[in-house]
């Protein structure tokens, strides 16, 4: 049984801030060892439920935040960007299930920690078909895609809550109770990775019995709309052929997910500039 622990940084243990989460900032060095601290009671609790493998896609920013001095040595790392699945890298159809450590709510979220949607400067907004959803449902979707489910989250509640709504019945794991976008009441370290761990264990021992909820896939063909904030970045993201525009919102409609899932980031990168 493979595990792959798709990670961010927002919904990490403690984590308030972008200071926190954005390399260059001295607040920066003590949150990406936590993260290596969360990633870790998933990867324990993992093993403990009786997984054989367990591969990490670190997914925040460049993709190098992760200490992997301080990895648990049973598991693997992707790091680095751009990579071909970006924040999945390292599914396919041999992972058995997927765990989101360290997320966050979609961008416009009341009362989630820096609730954004892939890049918290340029996108507004972003539906699958008509599904309005953040991060983990393009990656929830990617994970589809293969034929895996997403069986576990941790994050503050409505990280939890968002991805409850869209996948069902996953375990989750709050470690922070946000009352503002930068405003929290965090648990300390040692009381979530309890929960992490034995979270990620119940995910597993129910993946193992058939119990897990049923993989995410996305009525074809995909269209995957982006609302960005302003006119500009919309007229870069629309120099991808086949892109359509009312206002400032761009979409492209395919074939299947993992394109779906290029062209969305295409024009991320591209409205970036
Ligand atoms: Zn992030």
């Amino acid at each position: 049984m493979k595990i792959l622990i798709a990670t961010d940084m927002e919904g990490i243990t403690g984590v308030t801030t972008w200071d926190q989460v954005t390399p260059g900032h001295a607040e920066y060095a003590r949150f990406r060892k936590q993260m290596t601290e969360d990633v870790n009671a998933a990867i324990r609790g993992a093993f403990d439920a009786g997984a054989e493998e367990v591969i990490v896609a670190d997914g925040h920013w460049n993709g190098s935040n992760i200490l992997v001095e301080e990895l648990d040595p049973r598991a693997k790392l992707n790091t680095g960007s751009p990579s071909p699945f970006s924040m999945m890298q390292g599914i396919d159809e041999s992972v058995a299930g997927v765990m989101f450590i360290g997320y966050h709510a979609r961008n416009g979220s009341p009362n989630a920690i820096l609730d954004h949607t892939w890049s918290s400067r340029t996108v507004a907004n972003v539906w699958l078909n008509d599904i309005l959803t953040g991060e983990y449902g393009l990656n929830a979707a990617v994970a589809g895609h293969f034929g895996v489910p997403v069986i576990m989250v941790s994050g503050d509640q409505p990280a939890c809550a968002q991805v409850s709504e869209l996948l069902g019945d996953v375990e989750t794991a709050v470690v922070k109770q946000a009352s503002g976008r930068f405003a929290a009441e965090c648990l300390a370290p040692q009381v979530t990775q309890e929960l992490i761990c034995s979270s990620a264990q119940r995910a597993v021992e129910r993946l193992a019995i058939g119990k897990a909820p049923e993989p995410f896939v996305v009525d074809v063909p995909i269209t995957v709309t982006v609302e960005f904030f302003t006119s500009d970045v919309a007229d870069r993201a629309t120099r991808i052929p086949f892109t359509k525009r009312e206002g400032t919102r761009v979409s492209l409609t395919v074939q299947e997910m993992a394109s779906a899932y290029n062209g969305f980031r295409a024009m991320v990168m591209l409205a970036i500039g």
